[in-house]
């Protein structure tokens, strides 16, 4: 038994939607700019090589099927902005994976929320700074339970959408990514070893926008129902 000096942090664990069982977290990543018409709101234009910033894995804020997410408005912001994504879950990984055997590494699928300090994050850019500040506080990733591939099969089409307070925000379909699933994944083994356990949030479609204390939001995906989380 190893004697740890202090006590470790627990996985972070992911309930999986008709199952007892958890899917334990090890790595979050994010790609960034990944519809055409979010990049163009963000002053970008056209197909760059896709890139990546990560969350940690305790940033995640798992909501359980059927509850409410709560998520508390963070410290040091005054533009708290909703991105809505799908997650992809990876059941095994590699390196240098061929596109065409991607989807072969995905577990399941999740609703998931890249919340960002947008003001953080623009500082960020401006002076050439990471966006961990921005992107990778604490809480920072509403995320609902995980849906497994064999029962949804492989998505790459299909709506995406996000209300807020009843009035929807974001809306779009999966084959709008710039960068596909199976591209994304193989992209992104040939810059890291993914691994079981790693979560790719696939970037989020035009209109984005900021959330207050008391905000409702509720994240779409077809075929894997939807998620709430509440602004606290
Ligand atoms: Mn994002």
């Amino acid at each position: 038994m190893v004697d740890y000096a202090v006590t470790p942090s627990p996985v972070v664990g992911l309930p999986i939607m008709d199952s007892q069982q958890l899917f334990p977290v090890r790595r979050v990543y994010c790609v960034g700019r990944n519809y055409a018409e979010h990049a163009k709101e963000m002053g970008f234009t056209g197909r760059e090589d896709p890139f990546f910033f990560c969350k940690p894995a305790d940033a995640l804020v798992p909501v359980p099927v059927g509850q409410v997410g709560k998520m508390p408005y963070p410290s040091k912001t005054d533009n708290l902005h909703f991105e809505m994504e799908l997650v992809v879950a990876l059941g095994s990984g590699g390196r240098d994976i061929a596109v065409d055997r991607a989807n072969d590494c995905i577990f399941g699928y999740a609703l998931g929320l890249d919340m960002t300090r947008r003001d953080l994050q623009g500082e960020c850019k401006k002076q050439g700074r990471p966006w961990e500040i921005g992107k990778g506080f604490d809480q920072s990733g509403p995320i609902g339970p995980i849906w497994s591939r064999a029962v949804t099969g492989t998505l790459s089409q299909g709506s995406i959408s996000l209300d807020v307070n009843g009035t929807q925000r974001q809306s779009s379909d999966l084959s709008q990514m710039i960068w596909n699933i199976p591209e994304t994944i193989s992209y992104l083994s040939g810059l890291f070893e993914l691994k079981a356990g790693d979560l790719i949030f696939t970037g989020t479609p035009e209109g984005v926008g900021a959330v207050v204390r008391g905000d409702k939001m509720v994240g779409r995906v077809a075929g894997l129902g939807e998620f709430e989380v509440e602004v606290v």
